[in-house]
């Protein structure tokens, strides 16, 4: 994290840049965590404030429907009000990436299901050499292979919902779940696709697109390779990453 944010008199300077924020271009406010030098602390922070910019990023091939931006945050002042009087350290930002990720765990298998549904009604009307695409082992061993993981993916997020709603879930396994599931819909939405053959290449069918959408949810709240790190620090009590 290299945005700072200094104290001058009552108020806080904050200085620096934020790259790919869903909504920056849209938002009326701006929550933005900061070094201080009291630790991070974080900010909300009117996005008319004086210094405040935010670029759009275009030419993005995965979720086009929403707005990705650059904030440029250039000696914003904000009044001491702006600080998030109970955000102290890493635990704050980290505790709202908890809750999006666990979010994730179940909306990433929407996207699979969906792209289910399209591969088997297709493959349902398609006649190759006189017979449904259905019909044929291949197929079938495909769609076969696609609802066990989606299954097993389902009970995994249901899992750690009950866990949630009970003890509660940790880090790690929370990791486990977006590792997994974002994983497994994303080979969901490539094999549907293939099922469609040349028509799965079109926006009329919704594989591809989703497949492509995964591809940021692959990269967002914690890339594979931090969750992978993550557990892999639970497993061992080393961390491989600084
Ligand atoms: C569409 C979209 C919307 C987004 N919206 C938001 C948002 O609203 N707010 C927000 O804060 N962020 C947002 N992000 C940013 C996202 O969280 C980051 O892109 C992500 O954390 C990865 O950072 P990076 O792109 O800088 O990749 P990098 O950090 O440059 O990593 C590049 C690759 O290196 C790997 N890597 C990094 N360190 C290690 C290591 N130690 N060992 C092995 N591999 C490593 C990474 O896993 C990745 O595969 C968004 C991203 C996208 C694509």
């Amino acid at each position: 994290m290299r945005t700072r944010a200094r104290r001058d008199g009552s108020d806080w300077i904050l200085s620096g840049t934020k790259m790919w924020i869903t909504n920056g271009g849209l938002a009326d406010v701006a929550t933005v965590w900061a070094q201080t030098d009291e630790g991070i602390r974080g900010f909300l922070v009117p996005t008319t404030a004086q210094g405040f910019t935010a670029n759009t990023i275009h030419n993005k091939l995965s979720l086009r429907a929403s707005i990705t931006s650059e904030l440029v945050l250039d000696n914003v002042r904000l009044p001491a009000s702006a600080q998030l009087p109970e955000a102290r350290g890493l635990g704050a930002p980290l505790s709202c990436l908890n809750e999006a990720r666990f979010g994730i765990v179940f909306g990433a298998l929407g996207a699979a299901r969906d792209c289910l549904e399209a591969a088997i009604d297709y493959a349902g009307t398609r006649d190759v050499f006189d017979r449904p695409l259905s019909s044929y082992q291949l197929t079938q061993e495909k769609l076969a292979n696609m609802t066990v993981e989606l299954g097993k993916g389902m009970l995994l997020a249901l899992h750690l919902g009950r866990l949630k709603d009970s003890v509660g879930v940790t880090p790690d396994q929370i990791s486990l779940g977006k590792l997994n599931n974002v994983r497994e819909a994303l080979a969901i939405a490539r094999e549907c696709r293939t099922i469609l053959g040349a028509s799965g290449i079109t926006l009329e069918y919704s594989p591809l697109r989703h497949a492509n959408n995964l591809e940021s949810v692959l990269t967002y709240e914690g890339t594979s390779e931090m969750h992978l790190l993550s557990i892999g620090r639970a497993l061992t009590g080393h961390a491989a990453f600084r």
